[in-house]
This record gives structure tokens, C-alpha cells and sequence, in this order.
């Protein structure tokens, strides 16, 4: 378990080298150096966008937020995760998404978990598709995100590749603009908050939200998503 100061101190010393090395060489530059091209994820199942839970395709809490209630968020989630051909659903414990459902609606008593675990079970069950938890792969407790991936491209996977930041991916290719940019607000929400490095960003070591997939405009919708943090988060392209 990492909790204290310390190690959360050091957990982010540890990367810093290589925001560093991208801000000063321009994320382009740096790439060029890093194998990209295997940052391709190597299956079709829903994960959340969580950097703990890499690879597939992404929705945060299994798209439990992406409608105004429960049946409103199955309904949507499903049109979603049949527009991403998806081959399979999965949950994780600890999800702020889900908390983030808990706490908007509060007629749901269950504890988070449960109430990821019931909606991914439920979603699956109207798309017809297996459903599994899937294990969270960053120290319990704290997210160790350093950026987020606005992926333009579908089906972009950083955890494959050294040399890229750690982060949450969303699934930009298949969401729409405004609930694809609340995916994104909550991430940085996250990252910048005290589940997260929180205040350990700064200008000299900010968060990044990076567009990937060369499409200038996924760079101005990020904009927006950066502008109240000032300098603590930037916007970069992949290209
Ligand atoms: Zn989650």
C-alpha cells in the first residue's frame, strides 16, 4: 500500500524525467524517439478509463455516467459499446466514476463496488456480451496518472509502450464531444485532486492532456478542459 508522503513524493519524482524531456522537446520530437506505433491496444473489451485499467476500449465506470440515471446510463452505455464492436464488459473496485454516480444520486445506499460490479453485469446482459472484473493494475489508493489520452484514433494504449506517461485514456472516436470532455474534466479532477499527485503539479511539472490522433480540433477541445488549472495542466499532440 502507498499512502504516506513520502512515497508519493518519490512515486513522482520518478517520472518527471520524461515530462520533462516532452515538454522541452515538444511531445513530437519526443515521440519520434518512443515506439508509438505499438501503443495499440490488443483487445476490443470496455475497461475504464482509469490508468490502472489499460488496454480495450474505454468508458469511465463502464458508462455509468453517461446518461441522467441508471436506466438512462444503460440505455446510452449500450449504444456506445455496440458502436465500439466491443467483445466484452469489465468492472473495477475503486472507481471514481462510479463514487462520483454514488454520490450524484443518492437513493443508491450500496457501496461502490457493488453498485460498478451490478451496472457492468447489467450492461453486458443487454449487449449480450461476457462480463469480468478487471484487476486494477496501480497501487491501491492513488492514482499515479501523470496524463490523459484523448484518443481520437480508437483504440490507443500508452501502457504498451515505455517512455509514455502514465494515464487515462478516453475514447474519444466513439463519444460525443460533450460527455467525451466530461471524461476528461473528471480525469484531471482526479490527478489534480487528493486521490491523485494533487498538488504536486505544477507549471514545471503539469499534468498533460494529450490529443492523439492528428486532428487539430481534439487539441481545442482539450483547451478548454485546461484553461481554470492555468500552467498545472497542458495541452499536447501526439500527432
Ligand atoms: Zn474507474
Amino acid at each position: 500500500m502507498i499512502h504516506n508522503d513520502i512515497d508519493v513524493r518519490h512515486l513522482f519524482a520518478e517520472g518527471a524525467d520524461v515530462i520533462t524531456a516532452i515538454l522541452e522537446r515538444g511531445m513530437q520530437v519526443y515521440v519520434a524517439d518512443v515506439d508509438v506505433a505499438s501503443a495499440v491496444a490488443r483487445d476490443r473489451w470496455i475497461r475504464c478509463i482509469d490508468e490502472g485499467t489499460p488496454g480495450g476500449l474505454h468508458l469511465a465506470g463502464s458508462g455509468i455516467l453517461l446518461g441522467e440515471n441508471w436506466e438512462g446510463s444503460l440505455e446510452q452505455a449500450a449504444e456506445v459499446v455496440r458502436e465500439m464492436d466491443a467483445s466484452g464488459v469489465s468492472w473495477h473496485r475503486g472507481c471514481g466514476a462510479v463514487a462520483n454516480f454514488v454520490k450524484a444520486h443518492n437513493e443508491v445506499k450500496d457501496d461502490v463496488d457493488e453498485v460498478a460490479e451490478r451496472f457492468a453485469r447489467e450492461l453486458a446482459v443487454k449487449v449480450t456480451l461476457p462480463c469480468r472484473e478487471q484487476m486494477l493494475m496501480r497501487p491501491e489508493g492513488i492514482h499515479i496518472a501523470r496524463a490523459a489520452y484523448y484518443d481520437g484514433a480508437g483504440q490507443f494504449d500508452p501502457s504498451r509502450v515505455e517512455g509514455l506517461p502514465s494515464g487515462f485514456v478516453i475514447s474519444r472516436r466513439y463519444l460525443g464531444k460533450t460527455y467525451a470532455l466530461k471524461e476528461a474534466e473528471m480525469a484531471v479532477g482526479i490527478a489534480l485532486g487528493h486521490h491523485g499527485f494533487g498538488e504536486l503539479f505544477t507549471s514545471k511539472q503539469p499534468f498533460l492532456l494529450v490529443a492523439v490522433g492528428g486532428d487539430s480540433g481534439l487539441e481545442r477541445e482539450l483547451t478548454e478542459v485546461a484553461k481554470p488549472y492555468g500552467r498545472r495542466v497542458t495541452v499536447v499532440s501526439l500527432g
